[in-house]
C-alpha cells in the first residue's frame, strides 16, 4: 500500500483526525479507537513503512522512549507493549505501529495464547549457529 492511501500517515499528516497524545519529527502517537482497555495508545514512526524491517533505524529509535512516555502518564501498573507484523501476525494496518496496551485486570486488555513448545538443544544449537551467521 502507498504512503498516500494509508490511514496512520493520514492522521499524521491530519487529514484524519485522532486524539494526539505526541509529536516530534519521527515520532507520533494517539490513541486507538478500538481500545482493548483504556489508555490503549499507538505510537507510529512517520516514515511510512508496513513492517518493522521496512523502517530506516534512525526513524526508529525515539519510538520506545515514547511508549514509556505514555505506559507512564496511563498510570498502569501492568500493560503490554506490541508491535504486529504481517496478517498471520495479527496487523491490520500497514504503517508500523506500537501499541501500549493497559492490563487492568483478566478480562480486559489484551489476551495472549503462549503456545510453547518443547526446546530440542541441537535444533536450537543449529538455528543459533544460522542466525548468527546472517547477522
Ligand atoms: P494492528 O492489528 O496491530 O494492525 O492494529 C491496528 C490498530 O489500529 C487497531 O487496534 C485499531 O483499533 C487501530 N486503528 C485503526 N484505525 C484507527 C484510527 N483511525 N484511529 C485510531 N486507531 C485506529
Ligand atoms: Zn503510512
Amino acid at each position: 500500500m502507498s504512503a498516500a492511501a494509508c490511514i496512520f500517515c493520514k492522521i499524521i499528516k491530519g487529514e484524519i483526525p485522532s486524539f494526539k497524545l505526541f509529536e516530534s519529527s519521527s515520532v507520533f502517537a494517539f490513541l486507538d479507537i478500538q481500545p482493548l482497555s483504556v489508555g490503549h495508545a499507538l505510537v507510529v514512526p512517520k516514515h511510512h513503512g508496513a513492517k518493522l524491517t521496512d523502517i530506516p533505524d534512525d526513524q526508529l529509535k525515539d519510538i520506545l522512549p515514547v511508549v514509556k512516555k505514555i505506559a507512564a502518564a496511563s498510570g498502569a501498573e501492568n500493560w503490554n507493549c506490541l508491535q504486529n507484523n504481517g496478517r498471520l501476525a495479527h496487523q491490520e494496518v500497514d504503517h508500523v505501529h506500537f501499541h501500549m496496551i493497559p492490563k487492568p485486570n483478566e478480562t480486559e486488555g489484551l489476551g495472549i495464547g503462549w503456545p510453547a513448545q518443547k526446546s530440542d538443544m541441537d535444533k536450537l544449537k543449529q538455528l543459533h549457529e544460522q542466525l548468527k551467521s546472517k547477522m
